[in-house]
């Protein structure tokens, strides 16, 4: 990949990574304040289990949101780490080129389609 193809998607990286980082604080202040919310309402109204239930489903979901977000945080890391080290848009796998309209999808793919789809267990 030539220096221009590189920068781009660095730059790419670099604001999925930020707005990444951004959504991450939000979810994880939301879970705080759910957190707040579920101790002191148990305490406060003990029948109302039913909102209590929806509430920790919520808070059950943005953890997930939120682990999702970190795990997507750090496949970015690598991918600017591996444009450093020029090895980026290579298959982990396979060591060929990742195709460049899968890189504009997910500038952060570690492998090829071919290996994905090996890996997912499709083929
Ligand atoms: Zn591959």
């Amino acid at each position: 990949m030539n220096k221009k193809n590189l920068e781009y998607f660095e730059n790419l990286l670099l604001e999925k990574r930020k707005r990444k980082i951004v959504e991450l604080q939000d979810i994880e202040g939301r879970i705080r304040v759910s957190q707040q919310d579920y101790t002191s309402e148990l305490s406060l109204y003990p029948d109302h289990e039913a909102d209590i239930a929806s509430d920790a489903e919520s808070r059950e979901e943005n953890v997930h949101i939120a682990g999702n977000r970190a795990d997507i945080l750090g496949k970015i890391d690598r991918a600017l780490k591996k444009i450093s080290n020029n090895g980026y848009g290579i298959c982990e796998d396979c060591g060929k080129e990742i195709e460049r309209k899968r890189l504009e999808c997910i500038p952060y793919a570690r492998y090829c389609i071919e290996c994905e789809e090996i890996r997912e267990g499709k083929k």
